[in-house]
Protein backbone atom coordinates (compact mmCIF):
# COMPACT_ATOMS: atom_id res chain seq x y z
CA UNK A 1 0.00 0.00 0.00
CA UNK A 2 1.13 3.51 -0.54
CA UNK A 3 -0.44 7.02 -0.73
CA UNK A 4 -3.46 5.01 0.86
CA UNK A 5 -3.76 3.10 -2.43
CA UNK A 6 -5.27 -0.76 -1.79
CA UNK A 7 -3.01 -3.31 -3.08
CA UNK A 8 -5.23 -4.90 -5.46
CA UNK A 9 -6.36 -1.14 -6.78
CA UNK A 10 -2.11 -0.53 -7.56
CA UNK A 11 -1.63 -3.79 -9.24
CA UNK A 12 -4.58 -3.45 -11.30
CA UNK A 13 -3.61 0.35 -11.92
CA UNK A 14 -0.22 -0.89 -12.88
CA UNK A 15 -1.85 -3.91 -14.90
CA UNK A 16 -3.75 -0.79 -16.78
CA UNK A 17 -1.82 2.11 -17.49
CA UNK A 18 1.52 1.16 -19.60
CA UNK A 19 2.02 4.79 -20.38
CA UNK A 20 1.52 8.12 -19.20
CA UNK A 21 -2.48 8.51 -18.85
CA UNK A 22 -1.75 11.99 -19.75
CA UNK A 23 0.74 12.38 -22.54
CA UNK A 24 1.02 8.79 -23.53
CA UNK A 25 4.69 7.86 -22.92
CA UNK A 26 5.40 4.54 -22.79
CA UNK A 27 6.45 3.35 -19.12
CA UNK A 28 10.01 1.43 -19.80
CA UNK A 29 12.39 0.05 -17.39
CA UNK A 30 14.94 1.63 -16.79
CA UNK A 31 12.87 5.00 -18.05
CA UNK A 32 14.03 6.77 -20.98
CA UNK A 33 14.81 9.41 -19.17
CA UNK A 34 13.70 10.53 -15.23
CA UNK A 35 10.84 12.36 -16.11
CA UNK A 36 9.31 9.68 -18.04
CA UNK A 37 9.08 7.73 -14.90
CA UNK A 38 5.80 6.34 -14.00
CA UNK A 39 4.00 8.13 -10.57
CA UNK A 40 1.35 7.81 -9.06
CA UNK A 41 -1.55 10.20 -9.60
CA UNK A 42 -5.17 11.04 -8.78
CA UNK A 43 -7.26 11.93 -11.47
CA UNK A 44 -9.46 13.93 -9.83
CA UNK A 45 -7.03 15.77 -7.04
CA UNK A 46 -9.03 13.89 -3.64
CA UNK A 47 -6.63 11.82 -1.90
CA UNK A 48 -9.62 9.99 -0.17
CA UNK A 49 -10.92 8.81 -3.53
CA UNK A 50 -8.67 5.64 -4.25
CA UNK A 51 -10.92 3.60 -6.68
CA UNK A 52 -9.65 2.39 -10.19
CA UNK A 53 -11.73 5.01 -11.77
CA UNK A 54 -9.56 7.99 -10.48
CA UNK A 55 -5.85 6.08 -9.76
CA UNK A 56 -3.60 6.05 -12.65
CA UNK A 57 -0.42 6.19 -13.63
CA UNK A 58 1.20 9.28 -15.23
CA UNK A 59 4.61 10.09 -15.56
CA UNK A 60 6.97 12.09 -13.49
CA UNK A 61 6.88 15.36 -16.09
CA UNK A 62 3.13 15.41 -16.54
CA UNK A 63 2.61 15.02 -12.73
CA UNK A 64 4.86 17.83 -11.69
CA UNK A 65 3.21 20.16 -14.11
CA UNK A 66 0.27 19.42 -13.10
CA UNK A 67 0.47 19.94 -9.60
CA UNK A 68 -3.11 20.54 -7.97
CA UNK A 69 -4.68 21.97 -11.13
CA UNK A 70 -7.40 20.50 -12.20
CA UNK A 71 -7.44 18.83 -15.49
CA UNK A 72 -9.84 21.22 -17.62
CA UNK A 73 -7.38 24.16 -16.31
CA UNK A 74 -4.02 22.06 -16.69
CA UNK A 75 -5.20 20.79 -20.43
CA UNK A 76 -4.83 25.02 -21.48
CA UNK A 77 -1.22 25.10 -19.85
CA UNK A 78 1.86 25.87 -22.03
CA UNK A 79 3.33 22.19 -21.17
CA UNK A 80 0.01 20.49 -22.74
CA UNK A 81 0.12 23.08 -25.45
CA UNK A 82 3.75 21.37 -26.49
CA UNK A 83 2.81 17.91 -26.14
CA UNK A 84 -0.24 18.38 -27.75
CA UNK A 85 -1.84 17.29 -25.22
CA UNK A 86 -5.74 17.97 -24.96
CA UNK A 87 -8.83 16.64 -22.83
CA UNK A 88 -9.54 14.47 -25.61
CA UNK A 89 -6.26 13.26 -25.94
CA UNK A 90 -6.13 11.52 -22.34
CA UNK A 91 -6.32 8.48 -21.68
CA UNK A 92 -9.77 6.57 -21.77
CA UNK A 93 -9.89 5.99 -17.53
CA UNK A 94 -8.78 9.93 -17.46
CA UNK A 95 -11.93 10.74 -19.54
CA UNK A 96 -14.82 8.77 -18.47
CA UNK A 97 -13.62 9.64 -14.84
CA UNK A 98 -13.54 13.45 -16.12
CA UNK A 99 -17.04 12.82 -17.62
CA UNK A 100 -18.10 10.86 -14.70
CA UNK A 101 -17.16 14.71 -12.48
CA UNK A 102 -18.95 16.92 -14.91
CA UNK A 103 -22.04 14.92 -15.36
CA UNK A 104 -22.21 13.99 -11.38
CA UNK A 105 -20.51 17.30 -9.83
CA UNK A 106 -18.46 15.76 -8.16
CA UNK A 107 -16.32 11.89 -8.59
CA UNK A 108 -18.37 9.00 -8.10
CA UNK A 109 -17.38 7.83 -4.65
CA UNK A 110 -18.74 4.39 -4.56
CA UNK A 111 -16.11 1.66 -4.51
ZN1 LIG B 1 3.08 12.23 -19.27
Amino acid sequence: MRDGIPADVERQVCARDKCCIYCGTEFVNPPVTRGASPSWEHIVNDASHVTLHNIALCCVSCNASNGIKSLQDWSQSAYCGRRHISLHSLAKVAQSTLLRTQTAGVADRTP
